[in-house]
């Protein structure tokens, strides 16, 4: 860029989901470590249709630090939807995001920018340590990075999430995906460029609850699934080939036997419970259709991802 350039060089992306607790302190910190860099940078909260007071508190922050900016929803719209909307604002030449619960240290935004003055242009943080968190929690999240880095085609390093730091030219390349079941760790991998990682120990949650129950963790963990994979439609394919090529051995035993009198599969038993097996396994994969289906749909409709109710400080960006 040329030297002339008077924008952020940072834009620093949150979403906000009744954090009013910590919002304070997160804004305190998130300033104090952007300011170490001495480049000018912006700090854009997407409130993502709090109930607490955290758009108040947003609102009274932006008036007193015009370097933050806030983007209201209509409602709450979903963690990976906020921080769309918040990256589609962002006009840095390099934009991070992290959750604003300070288990992401903002800290570490500054080791991520000396990586992007390098010349990388992802920046992604590693987990090294995961603390306060229940090891049912660390144990599902292990097995779901290892899951998709198995079943999928896109290469996503081990236990990261969504903090890191991009390039301007790949939050370009990501705010061209519109997909509304979005795995935005997943795209930013997808659209390639120079990739690494910084590793950072992830804090405890400092106050105020997860906003993701299982249920919800279960939905992300199939929103990913179904982005970047086939493999459970083709699984359909496999269990068919396999079940028939099973019967098919069955019906020659059968046959057998029956020629020798034999009277081993006499009865209704064996195929009630065949029957049923086979219903059951069809019903699962007419369950595993309708995942996709359902999601084509939600495509088809085209509807927009969000909907702001009130941008303070940011102007609408020009997408699509
Ligand atoms: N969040 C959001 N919308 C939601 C849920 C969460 O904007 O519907 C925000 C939340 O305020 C936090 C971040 O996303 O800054 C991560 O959420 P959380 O800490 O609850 O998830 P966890 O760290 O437990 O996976
Ligand atoms: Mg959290």
């Amino acid at each position: 860029m040329t030297s002339t350039y008077t924008g952020p060089v940072v834009s620093v992306v949150a979403p906000v989901y009744d954090e009013e607790i910590l919002l304070p302190e997160f804004y305190r910190r998130t300033i104090a470590a952007l300011e170490q860099l001495q480049v000018p940078f912006e700090l854009i909260l997407v409130n993502d249709g709090s109930h607490d007071s955290s758009g108040t508190i947003m609102d009274r922050i932006h008036e007193a630090d015009p370097r933050v900016k806030v983007i209201h929803f209509s409602r709450n719209f979903g963690h990976q939807i906020a921080i769309t909307a918040g990256t589609d604002h962002a006009t840095g030449q390099s934009v991070a995001v992290i959750d604003s619960d300070l288990q992401d240290p903002p800290e570490v935004i500054i080791d991520m920018f000396r990586k992007w003055q390098e010349g990388f242009q992802v920046i992604y943080g590693v987990r090294a340590q995961r603390e306060g968190e229940t090891a049912f929690k660390r144990f599902t999240a292990s097995m779901f990075y290892r899951l998709i880095r198995r079943i999928t085609n896109i290469n996503l390093p081990l236990d990261t999430g969504d903090f890191r730091l991009m390039d301007q030219r790949v939050v370009a390349a990501m705010s061209k995906m519109r997909e509304h079941h979005r795995f935005m760790r997943g795209l930013s991998v997808w659209v390639g460029f120079k990739q690494t990682g910084v590793k950072y120990n992830r804090d405890a949650r400092s106050a105020g609850i997860t906003k993701y129950p299982f249920r919800k963790m279960l939905r992300f963990a199939l929103d990913a699934i179904t982005s970047f994979s086939y493999l459970p439609l083709q699984l359909a394919t496999y269990t068919g080939f396999a079940i028939a090529g099973l019967s098919a051995i069955a019906m020659i035993i059968a046959i057998v036997l029956r020629l020798a009198n034999s009277d081993i599969f006499y009865g209704q038993a064996t195929t009630l419970v065949s029957v049923l097996f086979l219903g059951g396994i069809q019903l699962i994969f007419l369950g595993i259709i309708g995942e996709y289906l359902g999601r084509i749909y939600d495509e088809v409709k085209r509807r927009p991802l969000y909907i702001v109710a009130e941008r303070r400080g940011v102007e609408e960006p020009n997408i699509e």
